[in-house]
């Protein structure tokens, strides 16, 4: 079975544990690595011959167009991550409605590609939300991958379903949540600081757990900026957003070889399109 495979492009200060430590207005002045990182995410794909999707934000598109025509080029899915990470649950509807619209004209004039697909930043579509599933589908998106259904300390949607499934009354419109395991009595997520910070046998069997058991795909995610130790340090940050963000950082490029090769994977898109004709 086919799993998806995702990155989310942002540059390693615009992460929500520093949204409180750096300005946003300073975000022109610091030093840009996520093009130097993707390059490194995209290299280790193409020596394992995968294709994955690349969630990117329109702030990022529209200041890297060459890194944009190389994710397109070689093959993977360019969807939005928004514009700039401004959580779902923080916007109004029409907040929300003018994100998509200035991110997906940044993605689509940079990669000349039509994006289709979405991940709400920080997973923040959740209860707070009830119209931005709808506001999607009227924009014409295919499909959603921003739902995590746990309770966690900063994100998640519990009461939601686990596997693909049409939230959009009448619409075809796809949410397909991110995977999540259960380890010591607590849900997670399989990706991101769970992935990087754990065994790697962890998110295999959770991975191997969901197709053979569940007889469904997972999704998988993390950052480019996980693949850089190099990024600067930020000080002033809480010591529990410091320590998810800084720890392991140089394992991660190993532990990412080891799953790319050990699962099959594909784009988001297409693994969607075959929980479409699923759902029937
Ligand atoms: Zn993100």
């Amino acid at each position: 079975m086919r799993n998806a495979l995702s990155v989310d492009v942002e540059e390693w200060f615009q992460v929500g544990a520093f949204e409180n430590t750096i300005d946003r207005a300073d975000w022109d002045g610091l030093e840009s690595r996520v093009s130097a990182n993707t390059g490194q995410v995209l290299d280790l794909f193409a020596e394992a011959g995968v294709k994955a999707t690349f969630f990117t934000l329109g702030w990022v598109a529209a200041r890297h167009g060459a890194l944009m025509r190389r994710i397109v080029a070689e093959g993977h899915e360019l969807a939005s991550h928004g514009w700039d990470h401004a959580r779902v649950f923080t916007l109004t509807a029409d907040g929300f409605r003018d994100d998509l619209r200035r991110a997906r004209a940044a993605l689509e004039d940079a990669g000349g590609v039509a994006v289709t697909g979405y991940r709400a930043p920080s997973f923040s579509i959740d209860a707070r939300t009830p119209w931005a599933h709808p506001v999607l589908a009227e924009e014409g998106y295919a499909y959603s991958s921003s739902v995590a259904p746990i309770a966690h300390d900063h994100y998640g949607w519990a009461e939601s379903p686990i596997a693909a499934h049409r939230p959009v009354a009448g619409a075809d419109f796809i949410e397909l949540p991110i995977t999540t395991i259960r380890v010591a009595g607590r849900s997670m997520t399989t990706g991101g600081g769970f992935f990087r910070l754990l065994p790697t046998r962890m998110t295999d069997q959770a991975v191997e757990s969901v197709n053979t058991r569940a007889g469904r795909p997972g999704v998988f995610y993390f950052h480019p900026w996980e693949v850089d130790p190099g990024q600067p340090r930020v000080r002033g940050a809480p010591l529990k957003s410091r320590v998810r963000h800084y720890a392991r950082l140089g394992a991660m490029a190993g532990k990412l070889r080891h799953l790319v090769r050990r699962h099959q994977w594909d784009r988001v898109d297409a693994v969607v399109a075959r929980e479409a004709v699923r759902l029937g």
